[in-house]
């Protein structure tokens, strides 16, 4: 079902709560894939950071979460984070989405940098 297509984890739920081997494997045949934790801080959850990115909100959770093996995503509302902005945002225009995009995939997936969003 994942062979060739774009999986957004965490549509329904909290992804790593999924089995890593399952996690690993549809990744390894999806076109491309985005997944989100806010769990990222429980012991449990620590190696999913290789497929999802840490759903944070300032720098000092940014700090941590790269200390235990995430990338953030962070949504801001000062926008003053060391982060890319998502362009799916309203302030870099909606330029993109995530199927598109697709930099939300953890330290597996795309690009290396966290992302931030501002906060509406
Ligand atoms: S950075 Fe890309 S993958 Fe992440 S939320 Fe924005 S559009 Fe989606």
């Amino acid at each position: 079902m994942s062979y060739n297509t774009y999986v957004r984890f965490g549509t329904y739920g909290e992804p790593s709560l999924l089995p890593k081997a399952l996690v690993e494997s549809i990744t390894w045949v999806a076109d491309g894939w985005t997944g989100y934790t806010h769990q990222w801080e429980k012991k449990w959850a620590n190696d999913f950071g290789k497929w999802f990115m840490a759903s944070t909100h300032d720098e000092k959770e940014q700090r941590k979460a790269r200390s235990i093996g995430y990338r953030s995503f962070v949504a801001t509302t000062i926008g003053t984070e060391k982060a890319v902005s998502c362009p799916a945002s309203k302030e870099m225009d909606y330029k993109s989405n995530c199927a598109k995009c697709g930099l939300c995939s953890g330290l597996l997936g795309k690009g290396t940098k966290d992302v931030k969003i501002l906060q509406h």
